[in-house]
Formats: C-alpha cells, structure tokens, sequence
C-alpha cells in the first residue's frame, strides 16, 4: 500500500510516500532525519490487517512537509535526500 504524507496547494503537491510493501519498520529513515519526521510504529495505523512495524509520517508534520524539509532541500544542487539514501528497501519517494 502507498501511503501519502502531505498536501497539495496553489503552488504544487508535497507529499512523502512510504511504499508499506516495501517499508519493514527498521528505522533508518527516523535515524537520518534532521527534523524527526519520521516515526516508527508497532502495526501500521493505515492498514489494521497488517501487524508488522512499518515507518510513518509523524503527528502533525505531514502538514508542513514542504517547510520541514526545507534543510535537505535547498533550491539548486539537490543533494541525494538522507531518508532516501538510507532506505535500503527503496519504500521512500518524495513527489516534489
Ligand atoms: S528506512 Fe525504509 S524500510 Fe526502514 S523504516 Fe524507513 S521507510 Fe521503512
Ligand atoms: S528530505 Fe530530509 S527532512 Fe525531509 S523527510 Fe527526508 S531526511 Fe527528513
């Protein structure tokens, strides 16, 4: 399952998928996070059939993405994203 993390304005869409087939909670992606987006959970709160931990976009921040990752983000030269790199099962994309 896809889920999306995030919003859509006047300006673009913003959103953080973590692909839940591939994601298997070990989180790596919370540990490389400058600012904490990330947060691992014991059963996946989108799937209620699924029991295994798998990795979420935390509390409120998913309203905010754009401005949250501001840091890994900067307007030309994009470095590769830490929560991208880090994930060795490749669940993490980011649509802008
Ligand atoms: S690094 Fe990837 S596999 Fe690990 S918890 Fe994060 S999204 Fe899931
Ligand atoms: S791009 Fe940076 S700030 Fe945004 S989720 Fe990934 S590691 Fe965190």
């Amino acid at each position: 399952m896809l889920a999306n993390y995030g919003y859509k304005d006047a300006s673009g869409d913003y959103f953080i998928t973590i692909d839940t087939d591939k994601c298997n909670g070990c989180g790596d992606c919370a540990a490389v996070c400058p600012v904490d987006l990330f947060a691992g959970m014991d059963e996946d709160p989108n799937d209620p059939l699924r029991v295994e931990p798998v990795a979420i976009v935390a509390g409120t921040k998913k309203n905010k993405v754009k401005y949250e990752c501001n840091p890994c983000k900067p307007e030309a030269n994009r470095p590769p994203l830490p929560c991208v790199a880090a994930c060795a099962t490749a669940a993490i994309s980011h649509s802008w």
